[in-house]
């Protein structure tokens, strides 16, 4: 990117040049960016947008990273993160407003914390709440849009807000996968009061349940491929007898054969490989094809 576009892009906040995206990805797997830019306000982010828009500079907002299989290709524009200016959380009895960089874990634990009940499937996912609104993330038959009532978006230049039909939440799906260019800036969830310790022994049992089926030692995305109605993925991959295969430094985790690992000093390649492996195996053995859940980002078009 030009430096001139670099220069006027730090009056919005905090502008870091050549990052790896390794180092913004739960995978830690992708190559540099030009930038990354943590808006100083609100202001920053919508003029920020503005800029990169009028100047076609490639821009998109990143949460934790945590679903996003980057290729190791330079980006030659910038990415937003909102978790140092729009991360705070309102209590307002059982409504509670969560701005889009808050962290859905904490978010999580703080709710309980107040006797409200209907996070609890989330403690563990490593997610900001505007990333896991954007994938209607979810687990053990819930997800985010069973409490969100209502979403607060920047869309061409204005902040509206958008109601839980308007965005059209399905499985591990918004409206907002089909529209890259809004942002979702906050969220208003409509939880329920409910008896303090049965919510703190569901979070424990859901925490318990992750640590004794997942890999959270290692660096993933979660579960690679989403779940055919039918055929849960990791029974799939098991049945093929690919647990703790890998491909260079990537692997199909020992532990949960959904999760496809960087093990060691996976590149882009490695992982790549490995899941067009996972993907042919199955096919060829059951004749229907796995879907990537983990988000594609900066991938050529003909991978
Ligand atoms: C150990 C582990 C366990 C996991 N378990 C689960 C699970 O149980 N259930 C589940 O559903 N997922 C799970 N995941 C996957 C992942 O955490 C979720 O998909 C999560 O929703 C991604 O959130 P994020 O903030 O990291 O978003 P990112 O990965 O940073 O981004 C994902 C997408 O959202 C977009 N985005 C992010 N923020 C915004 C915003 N403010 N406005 C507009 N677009 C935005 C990004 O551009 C990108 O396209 C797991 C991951 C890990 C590593």
């Amino acid at each position: 990117m030009d430096s001139k576009h670099i220069e006027k892009l730090k009056q919005f906040g905090d502008l870091r040049e050549n990052v790896l995206l390794s180092t913004l990805t739960t995978l830690r797997i992708g190559g540099p960016v030009d930038g990354v830019l943590y808006p100083d306000s609100i202001f920053g982010l919508i003029y920020s947008i503005e800029y990169c828009n009028q100047n076609d500079i490639p821009c998109r907002v990143f949460g934790n990273g945590s679903n996003i299989l980057a290729s190791d290709d330079r980006y030659p524009g910038i990415i937003i993160k909102l978790s140092r200016t729009l991360q705070r959380t309102y209590l307002l009895g059982e409504k509670v407003f969560a701005e889009a960089g808050a962290s859905l874990i904490a978010l999580c634990h703080q709710i309980s914390q107040e006797g409200l009940t209907g996070l609890e499937w989330a403690a563990g996912i490593p997610a900001t709440v505007g990333g896991a609104t954007f994938m209607n993330a979810g687990a053990y038959l819930s997800s985010m849009r069973e409490s969100i009532e209502k979403v607060f978006v920047l869309k061409d230049g204005y902040c509206v807000w958008m109601s839980v039909d308007d965005c059209q939440f399905t499985y591990r799906k918004s409206i907002f996968q089909q529209h890259r260019d809004w942002i979702i800036v906050g969220v208003l969830f409509n939880f329920k009061y409910a008896d303090i310790n049965e919510i703190r022994t569901v979070l424990k049992k859901r925490q318990q349940q992750r640590l004794d089926t997942q890999p959270l030692q290692a660096y993933s995305c979660g579960s690679t491929f989403r779940n055919h109605p039918d055929h849960p993925s990791w029974k799939v991959i098991d049945s093929l007898g690919l647990r703790g295969y890998s491909i260079g430094g990537a692997q199909v985790s020992e532990k949960h054969t959904n999760f496809l690992i960087n093990k060691q000093h996976a590149s882009f390649d490695d992982m790549y490989k490995l899941i067009r492996h996972v993907q042919e195996e199955v096919y060829d053995k059951y004749n229907f094809e796995l879907i990537l859940e983990v988000e594609q980002f900066n991938w050529k078009t003909n991978q």
